[in-house]
């Protein structure tokens, strides 16, 4: 198990700055995710991690030692990468053998581990098969496998799982977390896919733009963002424009939409963005219509998304529009057109300063989480896939980390 450390690490190619004076710890046995947009530097940053690319400024040290100089195949990094990336002539023993046949050795020794990770990555019976002759899966198993076999410092994984269908992606990334969890290594996660990230790491980083946004507990980055790009990227959030009311209560357009807010450091008078998860809205089927009292305001569902368990639903109303999660059986009473009395649960109520840094855009409206989890709004920000082709081109290149 060891500690990892990047210290203000800046990368530039030509005029794109990739990474921007990252500084990060990982703690032994930690999971770690990198979480970000399409070119935020998240790869850059792994294969800074692996020797892959060298940083124009900065330090990486693991337990300690300063490896910024050190080449790829001195460091001891085991690296799974977007595309499978095994060696197509070798079968999937053999391929996990790989990295211990180039550290020479003994033949017994090195049969014996690769049949050992192959079992625990759940291909005990698939040993003598060519990657061909494996699922994509299948195929991942035997890269982690793989990776595994030179016993690491650090695992570091570039979206294992994004050329994999949705039920194998969610399968396979319980059997990482448990892996991981078993043998103690340190890892590291690269991810656009905010549902992974929050799922299986011990902390998340979310980056943006070479720097990092937040880092800190799943939790604490789904409920606690702090910044209205980390609101936006994870999860579907409803971001309104309002304003601290001399009582403390939230105002958006003329219309009390919140009491008993956590202020923070917000001050009656102030300008905020208020930012609500679709599952603190709460609805109720409202037979006539009804001013506005206290805390409760009019809407009209005007659209429902099925997303299995949960039904998101837009809801007009005076200010705008608004994304509330309902379980899908009681979404079915509330149908298109019917008029709902709205409530904000303000325990989940955050508020943000105006001008908090973030590339979203302006004006208020849910917006969707970064996985393409998109709510019914459409504004949901779905990162590209192209870039992590940076870690395709494998094999040659996977050779150098094992
Ligand atoms: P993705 O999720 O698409 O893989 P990413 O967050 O991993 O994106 P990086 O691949 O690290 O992003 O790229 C960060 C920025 O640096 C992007 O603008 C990318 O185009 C640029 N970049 C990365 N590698 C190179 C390179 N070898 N030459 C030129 N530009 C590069």
């Amino acid at each position: 198990m060891s500690k990892l450390e990047l210290v203000e690490i800046s990368k530039r190619f030509g005029a794109v700055e990739a990474l921007r004076g990252l500084s990060l710890e990982v703690a032994s046995g930690e999971f770690l995710s990198l979480l970000g947009p399409s070119g935020c530097g998240k790869t850059t940053a792994l294969r800074i991690i692996a020797g892959f690319e060298h940083p124009d400024v900065g330090k990486l040290l693991v337990d300690g030692r300063d490896l910024t100089a050190i080449p790829a195949n001195r460091r001891s990094m085991g690296m799974v990468f977007q595309s499978y990336s095994l060696f197509p002539n070798m079968t999937a023993r053999e391929n996990v053998e790989f990295g211990l046949r180039i550290r020479r050795r003994a033949r017994a020794e090195r049969t014996a581990r690769a049949l050992e990770l192959l079992d625990l990555v759940g291909l005990a019976g698939t040993a003598n098969r060519y990657p061909h002759q494996l699922s994509g899966g299948q195929q991942q198993r035997v890269a982690l496998a793989r990776a595994l076999a030179i016993e690491p410092e650090v695992l570091l994984l570039d979206e294992p799982l994004s050329a994999l269908d949705a039920k194998v992606r969610v399968q396979l990334r319980e059997e990482i977390r448990r892996i991981q969890t078993s043998l103690g290594i340190t890892t590291i996660y690269v991810t656009h896919d905010q549902e992974e990230a929050l799922s299986i790491s011990d902390r998340v980083a979310v980056l943006s733009l070479g720097c990092i946004e937040q880092i800190g507990a799943p939790s604490d980055i789904y409920r606690e963002p702090r910044t209205r790009f980390v609101a936006e990227f994870v999860g579907t959030m409803n971001r309104l424009d309002g304003k601290v009311n001399p009582d403390g209560s939230i105002e958006c357009g003329g219309l009390c939409v919140a009491h008993g807010v956590a202020l923070g450091d917000h001050a009656p008078g102030e300008q905020v963005i208020v930012l609500v998860r679709p599952e603190s809205i709460v609805l109720e089927e409202l037979p006539e219509p009804q001013a506005a009292s206290g805390d409760l305001f009019e809407g009209r569902i005007v659209a429902h998304t099925f997303l299995g368990a949960v039904t998101r639903v837009t809801v007009s109303v005076a200010f705008g529009a608004v994304t509330a999660d309902l379980p899908s059986s009681r979404a079915l009473g509330l149908s298109p057109g019917t008029r709902v009395s709205v409530r904000i649960d303000p325990s989940g109520v955050r508020l943000l300063s105006i001008g908090t840094s973030g590339p979203g855009s302006d004006g208020s409206g849910p917006t969707g989480g970064g996985s393409g989890g998109s709510g019914p709004t459409g504004e949901a920000e779905s990162p590209g896939e192209e870039g992590s082709a940076t870690a395709g081109g494998l094999p040659t290149r996977s050779a150098a980390s094992l």
